[in-house]
């Protein structure tokens, strides 16, 4: 049973978009209007693999910052780049209005699973790159958690050792790659405590809006689907309707029970769709204020 809590006051929400193929898409544009009502902490424009959406990232993070009400924070990663092509970026988005960068390693141009190895000339990792930004400028940083272990990982223990040194760089937030398990988050996040790592730890909220392409992606970044997930969404391939309702409820579900393990910020991945991640927004309460004015 989801509890309904009248004091929204210390919830904060924020949203993560991919960039438009064209700026003036206005479908991409409403969503981010849309989603502006409930008044999220950040929006965060992702940067596409290899830098392959720089211009694209930066249009987009330029006119979020400047016709809305919105803080943007760009995702940048440093594969395949020397650091003096990352650090001209870095000075982009500043000029832009941005003050928020999500620091990412970014994968191989082979794909997930393929070797990384860094650009001779450019950031060794996503450390590194954290205590590039954070020497260019005044930036909030917030860098990459992975509750059930990267890919290229041997265990959590490394990926522990990873989040220690971005920490130690600079690193305020660690957003988490999408889960379906809470317990996997909040063991990540029991670990971080014990370990004194000084990150504050936001899941990363996934609304399925496709089963089949929720399950490529997690069979990508290994995420476990439990089985009764599965079951929830057989047959609604044809049912948009049914299908968005019990989304909205599943998304509602996994957001109520880590409110209630103390969880207060959630970051929504919306695939620039507005419509489930606006209505998880409104069962968490947030938005409603917006609305009146
Ligand atoms: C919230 C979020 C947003 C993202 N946004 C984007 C985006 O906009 N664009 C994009 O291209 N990708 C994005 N990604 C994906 C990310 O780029 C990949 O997961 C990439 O493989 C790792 O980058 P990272 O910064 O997480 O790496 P890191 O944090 O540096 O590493 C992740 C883990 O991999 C292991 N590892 C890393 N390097 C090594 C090594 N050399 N040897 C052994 N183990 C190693 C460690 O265990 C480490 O904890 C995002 C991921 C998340 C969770």
């Amino acid at each position: 049973m989801i509890a309904f809590a009248d004091d929204v006051s210390g919830l904060s929400v924020s949203f993560e978009f991919f960039p438009p193929k064209s700026p003036d898409d206005d479908s991409f544009w409403r969503t981010i209007r849309r989603l502006e009502t409930v008044g999220p902490e950040f929006v965060s424009v992702t940067y596409g693999a290899g830098g392959t959406t720089r211009d694209r990232t930066l249009a987009t993070v330029r006119r979020i910052a400047s016709e809305t009400r919105l803080k943007p924070a760009a995702h940048l990663t440093c594969v395949g780049a020397s650091r003096a092509e990352v650090d001209a970026t870095i000075l982009e988005f500043a000029a832009a209005g941005v003050r928020h960068i999500l620091a990412l390693r970014g994968d191989p141009p082979a794909g997930v699973g393929a070797k990384f190895t860094p650009h001779p000339d450019g950031y060794r990792n996503a450390a590194d790159l954290v205590r590039g930004i954070r020497e260019l400028g005044d930036f909030e940083v917030s860098v990459s958690a992975y509750p059930e272990r990267h890919p290229d990982s041997v265990s959590i223990e490394e990926d522990l050792a990873f989040m220690a040194d971005k920490a130690e760089h600079g690193a305020s937030r660690a957003i988490s790659q999408f889960f379906f398990h809470n317990a996997f988050f909040l063991r990540l996040r029991d670990r971080i405590a014990a370990r004194g790592i000084n990150i504050e730890l936001v899941p990363g909220i996934l609304p399925i809006t496709s089963f089949a392409r929720v399950s490529e992606f997690a069979a990508k970044c290994g995420a476990h689907v439990p089985p009764a997930l599965a079951r929830r969404f057989e047959g609604l391939d044809d049912d948009p309707d049914t299908r968005n309702l019990v989304a909205a409820m599943v998304a509602a579900e996994q957001v109520d029970q880590l409110r209630r393990e103390g969880v207060t910020h959630f970051h929504f991945y919306t695939l620039n769709r507005a419509d489930l991640v606006y209505a998880i927004c409104r069962v968490l309460g947030l938005g409603v204020r917006a609305q009146a004015a």
